[in-house]
């Protein structure tokens, strides 16, 4: 399936974010592949995080921008959209997937985020027990914003918006109102577990708060870029929800009947959603979590 296609090798270094290993990648094989999404919006798949674009009369703006090493094969990839500069990059979240470039390509656009992408990028962070360095001055958005921010932009309102503790402490889900695009950073991993960062903010009781009200918000026929996985529906958005509040729910009950996590571990989740630990994620992890969520 499409959909599980990217290889766990590539999965494990774009999901953990550590810069130091992303640095000892090789990029030299990967392509960047360009689609339309919908109006004025495209979307880049390569290592890490998906890309959303921006393209017209007032030039390029990107979210997000994977890995420093790709900087050059995406602005290749830019390039056969049109000759416009590249003006902004918004970051969704500070994970280096999804901030590597911005050292490259602020040389030449503004770099847009929440102020704790800024935050964490500026200092020393942790994850899976491995130190993430602070990042260097010109890595860091020069632009932050505390809830909401509105770029005008190709003749629509691109709309950052803020959601508190999902993914990590400073995620924002990104609206091209004219063009009727959502990209949701990686509070939403299409059709597998998510990587949840309970070290810098994350927790995923409070991510399925938050799908759930990011749902009540969204158009009709709106596309959806997921962090990671393909091009998303509303539909492909509700399964991850109903993912999210039964395996929660799984977890809760057996927790409050005073289960240890090994126990629940042991027992597993439900059947129809095996598949979905067959990513970065393992059901294991998913489980672990959740149950870490629950108890935060
Ligand atoms: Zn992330």
């Amino acid at each position: 399936m499409k959909r599980f296609a990217l290889p766990c090798a590539v999965l494990a270094i774009c999901l953990c974010g550590v810069a130091t290993r992303a640095q000892q990648q090789d990029f030299s094989k990967v392509e960047i592949k360009v689609t339309k999404v919908a109006g004025s919006v495209y979307m880049l798949e390569g290592a890490g995080g998906n890309i959303g674009v921006s393209v017209g009369a007032d030039g390029i703006l990107i979210v997000d921008d994977q890995f420093a090493p790709l900087a050059e094969k995406i602005r290749a990839a830019l390039k056969t959209l049109g000759e416009g500069k590249l003006k902004f990059v918004l970051n969704t979240h500070w994970h280096g997937d999804h901030t590597g470039g911005n050292a490259q390509f602020s040389q030449e656009a503004s770099i847009i985020a929440h102020d704790n992408v800024r935050k964490r990028l500026a200092t020393e962070q942790k994850i899976f027990n491995e130190k993430v360095p602070a990042s260097p001055k010109e890595a860091l958005p020069v632009i932050t914003f505390d809830n909401t921010l509105t770029v005008h932009f190709n003749s629509e309102e691109i709309r950052a918006i803020h959601f508190p503790h999902g993914h990590t402490d400073g995620d924002s889900v990104i609206f091209f109102t004219g063009s009727n695009v959502v990209h949701m950073g990686d509070d939403f991993f299409a059709g597998r577990f998510p990587f949840v960062d309970l070290e810098n903010g994350g927790n995923v009781v409070n991510l399925a708060k938050n799908i759930g009200e990011i749902i009540g918000r969204l158009p009709a026929g709106v596309k959806i870029i997921p962090g990671h996985g393909p091009l998303s529906t509303i539909d492909d958005l509700k399964l991850y929800h109903r993912m999210l509040l039964e395996t929660i729910d799984v977890v809760r009950k057996q927790a409050a009947a005073g289960k240890t996590l090994e126990q629940i571990k042991a027992g597993g989740l439900p059947e129809a959603w095996k598949s979905w630990g067959t990513g970065f994620i393992k059901t294991d992890q998913w489980i672990e979590l959740i149950y870490k969520s629950l108890k935060q």
